[in-house]
């Protein structure tokens, strides 16, 4: 294990232990991940006895400025180099049932690896100079990764009372690292999923991302709803669940389309949020499901709807309520655009107006629209993915042509007041439309010339006079 430790850092850390006169050890993500053969930059460190003291002596002996202290939590954090390194001391911990404050004791280091989540991330390795290097590991927690089991260290329901949490980043590992967990634990999720509502939204999201994130995230989704977990979570999820009969035509299942999708897109893109879009695309068809006679199911306008439900489950859900969630509301409102275009003849127009849509996000919209494609008949995947390369082979003739994709209109409003006298009213809006249109329709070019000869037209039209001598 030396080899592993042979940083600076763990040598500095050694020695101040050595003065000190404390026992100190690598502890959880960090030593778990040199098994993993995963390059970890995080680093905590346990100290038996004062985290916070000890952070301190560390710090001074490396001259470092860069050190943090949290004493309501007992803990210090230090960036030095590529490391960020965490101080704790050993705690002995129990949570009252009656509260969500636990009671924190100073306690040895078996204490505070009882008090991990997982064996798995229970690991230690002592930086004490007599046993440098040597693995201290109570649960076997060596046996469970390299067998792939997600197991707490002491009776899943006292881990997963003490922070309900837990049952969320069991999943998340098992999505992670491709794991199983252990039946025990499995089942103590099941039967506790309701506690998870005390713990807070940011804490649950910041596990959901990094879940999000893995090579295949659907196995933490469908782990989440079979655990009973997913209510909790995304309701908006679990109302995508099911089929319904009527005179035996059915509708696909759309939770599990949207699994399908989030996987073929995660294949493709590393984006976090163009993952979230794949997630979200259809979460308006509960809300939109119609059965009509003769034609079958329907959701009409869901890509409507759903757009429109986006801010709100990123409010209630404390996602970020910036850029990120205005790229998913549009990928989510433009979804149907692509494939509704290929089905048709692909016109110039057609294109330059899904370009002036989608502006430099077209291509995650492309992306996310060939996920979309879920079918289990191979002709019809083959035939569509077909139809969107002449779609993505149009958008890029029509936009080194066109340059549509940011497009600003060649006709301000204040031309248009200037050249006929106006204040603001509902004329210029009118006016300014119909050149747009009329250039993504290709009655015009993207030139001020054309424009300004089409602002005249319609303006006369209007029965607008200008102003000014014309040119
Ligand atoms: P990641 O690679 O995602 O950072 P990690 O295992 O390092 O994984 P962290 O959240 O950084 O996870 O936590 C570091 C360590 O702290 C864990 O390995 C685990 O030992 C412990 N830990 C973190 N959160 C909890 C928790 N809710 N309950 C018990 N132990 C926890
Ligand atoms: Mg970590």
């Amino acid at each position: 294990m030396r080899e592993f430790l042979s940083s600076n850092i763990f040598k500095t850390i050694s020695e101040v232990a050595e003065i000190e006169g404390v026992d100190v050890y690598v502890i959880g993500g960090f030593v778990r991940d040199i098994f993993l053969h995963r390059k970890s930059k995080d680093i905590d460190i346990v100290v038996v006895g004062s985290g916070i003291d000890f952070a301190r002596q560390v710090a001074k002996h490396l001259r470092s400025k860069q050190v943090s202290y949290f004493k309501n939590f007992g803990t210090a954090q230090l960036k030095h180099n590529e490391w960020d390194i965490e101080f704790v001391g050993a705690r002995k911990e129990s949570y009252r049932l009656d509260s969500r404050k636990p009671i924190v004791e100073n306690g040895t280091l078996e204490d505070d690896q009882k008090r991990r989540d997982f064996t798995i991330n229970a690991l230690a390795l002592s930086l004490n100079k007599s046993n440098f290097g040597e693995l201290l590991d109570p649960f076997n927690g060596l046996n469970d990764l390299k067998q792939g089991i997600i197991r707490t260290p002491l009776e899943p329901t006292t881990t997963f009372s003490d922070d309900p949490l837990r049952m969320l980043r069991a999943i998340r590992f098992a999505t992670q690292l491709n794991f199983s967990i252990e039946d025990k634990s499995l089942a103590a999720i099941e039967q506790m999923a309701n506690r998870l509502t005390i713990v807070s939204v940011e804490r649950i999201m910041d596990e959901i991302n990094k879940m999000m994130m893995a090579d295949i995230p659907s196995t933490g989704w469908l782990l989440l709803d079979n655990t009973g977990l997913l209510p909790y979570i995304l309701p908006e999820l679990s109302a995508m669940k099911g089929v319904e009969n009527r005179n035996g035509i059915m509708h696909k299942d759309n939770f599990y389309h949207t699994l399908q999708v989030l996987d073929n897109l995660a294949t493709k893109s590393d984006d976090l949020w163009l993952r979230w879009a794949a997630l979200l695309h259809d979460i308006g068809k509960p809300k939109t499901k119609k059965f009509i006679p003769g034609q079958g199911w329907t959701f009409h306008g869901h890509d409507f709807l759903g757009a429109k439900m986006i801010p709100e489950v990123f409010r209630k859900h404390k996602l970020p309520l910036n850029e990120k969630m205005k790229f998913v509301q549009k990928m989510v409102l433009l979804h149907l655009r692509p494939i509704t275009l290929s089905q048709e003849e692909v016109t110039d127009s057609a294109i330059r107006r899904l370009l002036f849509d989608a502006g430099d996000d077209i291509n995650s919209l492309m992306t996310l629209c060939e996920a979309d494609i879920t079918s289990k008949n191979d002709m019809t995947v083959k035939k569509h993915l077909s139809n969107f390369r002449i779609v993505r082979k149009k958008l890029k003739e029509i936009e080194e042509k066109d340059a549509i994709r940011n497009f600003q209109p060649p006709i301000s409003g204040q031309l248009i007041m200037d050249t006929f006298g106006l204040s603001p009213c509902k004329e210029i809006g009118i006016i300014k439309n119909r050149i747009k249109d009329a250039i993504l329709d290709g009655e015009i070019r993207n030139d001020f010339n054309e424009a300004y000869s089409l602002m005249l037209k319609t303006a006369e039209e209007l029965g607008l006079k200008p102003t000014k001598p014309i040119g």
